[in-house]
């Protein structure tokens, strides 16, 4: 593919702007020597800005969500594509979250270009586990575990009974709850099921993968070998 339909694919701006980047020699190779839009270059080695270019489709990256921000691309309120590059929005197949975290809740978000991957992490079908970090309104009463498990449990207007769920509580009223399900606002119906009330939400884990050191309102790619923990 010609350079000026590549970068300009990423996101990076029309094939105007990115004409005019060309032109006015920001888009180099790593040693620095200016690039046009018949150069022949390996994806690695074209810099925009000095910066590598973003990967080629198939991108997948995780973000800290802080509480307060929507999965969404356009709301009145905070979004979780401020706290990304513009360019994510803007790339086509556009980088979108996988699945969804509510606005009030926090932790691990995947974003993915790649439509059937994120269909992988979130088809009910593949059982991927997803864990999450309660706080609850009241006391638990030692009962909810069990239940959780039983794999019996009705939701609200719901006609199909919950997977099986783990429960590990770490205090009064926090918990660690993995389920393999993504029903709407699943974990907090199910609390509301056992007569509680979520309080905070915060997701750890999905798969293997965790946020690790990630601090709040950050974003990085994944590695492959990070990929495959997901999927
Ligand atoms: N369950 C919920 O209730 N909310 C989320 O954001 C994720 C899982």
């Amino acid at each position: 593919m010609r350079l000026i339909r590549l970068i300009a694919n990423l996101g990076y701006g029309s094939q105007r702007d990115v004409k005019a980047m060309i032109k006015d020699g920001l888009v180099t190779r790593a040693d620095g020597s200016v690039l046009d839009d018949t150069s022949k270059v390996a994806h690695e080695d074209i810099r925009v800005d000095g910066e590598p270019l973003d990967p080629p489709p198939g991108l997948v990256l995780m973000l800290n969500k802080p509480e307060g921000y929507t999965c969404s691309t356009s709301d009145p309120g905070r979004v979780v594509y401020e706290l990304l590059p513009p360019r994510f929005m803007h790339r086509n197949p556009i980088v979108a979250p996988v699945g969804r975290l509510d606005r009030d809740s926090s932790g691990l978000l995947l974003l993915t270009d790649d439509g059937p991957l994120a269909h992988r992490v979130t088809s009910p079908k593949r059982h991927v586990p997803k864990t999450y970090e309660v706080t609850l309104a009241r006391p638990l009463t030692g009962e909810e575990g069990a239940v959780f498990a039983s794999g019996t449990l009705m939701l609200r207007s719901e006609n199909t009974p919950l997977a099986p769920a783990e429960l590990m509580v770490t205090g009064p009223q926090t918990a660690r709850i993995t389920i393999t399900e993504g029903r709407y606002h699943q974990v907090k119906r199910m609390f509301a099921a056992v007569g509680n009330h979520v309080e905070r939400l915060h997701r750890a884990a999905i798969g293997g993968l965790d946020l690790g050191d990630l601090p709040e309102g950050q974003w990085r790619m994944l590695t492959p070998d990070e990929i495959t923990l997901v999927i």
